[in-house]
């Protein structure tokens, strides 16, 4: 059997939205990979302190939620279970261990792809995986192109977690914009306020 493919899609999800289902769906084909994991940051060292995050088990019944019987898509819990801040280069280390040759990809959109080489031992994550870089609409930061990305072609579509954030607290719609399932999660757990709009 050949060895597995992984994608490894890391986010704060606060909340999963279909930019973040398009992009790796359309990245899981493009690459043939046997599935990615949409990984929840326990604690985004780089967004904390900033705002408010949602509380990390909120974050993960929504991402469970959102790939709910999708193939080839997985929520993944590893960095809330390991707590304190999330490295992505700790999270690959994990799931090298745990699935011994398979080949790795470490997928970001473009404004994420921009920071990259301040995440904590970037070094590590470069060489434990490929980097895969999506086009994110609205995002003009410069991507290094010296890191070797893989660019992947994907619907790019203009939707953000602050933007849906922003719907929530005055009362917007949401529709087609989160999956059905998401927004029940954050009407049962009353996130971001509890106000649903219809
Ligand atoms: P926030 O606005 O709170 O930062 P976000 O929508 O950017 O939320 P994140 O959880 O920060 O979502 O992003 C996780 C990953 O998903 C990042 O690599 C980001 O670039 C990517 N991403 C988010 N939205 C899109 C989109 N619409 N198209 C492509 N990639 C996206
Ligand atoms: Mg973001």
């Amino acid at each position: 059997m050949p060895d597995e493919r992984i994608g490894v899609f890391g986010g704060t999800f606060d909340p999963p939205h279909i930019g973040h289902l398009v992009t790796a769906v359309n990245v899981r084909h493009a690459l043939g990979l046997d599935w990615v994991v949409l990984m929840v940051a326990n604690d985004p060292w780089q967004k904390s302190g900033r705002r408010a995050v949602t509380p990390a088990a909120d974050r993960l019944a929504m991402v469970e939620a959102a790939v709910a019987g999708v193939p080839g898509l997985r929520a993944g819990r590893d960095e809330i279970d390991r707590g304190g801040p999330s490295f992505t280069a700790d999270t690959l280390a994990a799931l090298a261990a745990g699935h011994p040759g398979a080949a790795l990809f470490t997928v970001v959109g473009d404004d994420a792809a921009s920071g990259v080489a301040s995440w904590e031992r970037f070094d590590e994550v470069r060489r434990l995986s490929t980097l895969v870089v999506v086009d994110r609409p609205g995002c003009q930061a410069p991507v290094d192109e010296n890191l070797g990305w893989v660019r992947v072609e994907s619907p790019r579509l203009e939707v953000s977690s602050t933007d849906l954030r922003a719907r929530f607290a005055d009362g917007r719609p949401l529709d087609f914009l989160v999956p059905d399932a998401v927004r029940t999660v954050i009407a049962s757990r009353a996130l971001y306020g509890g106000v649903v709009p219809r």
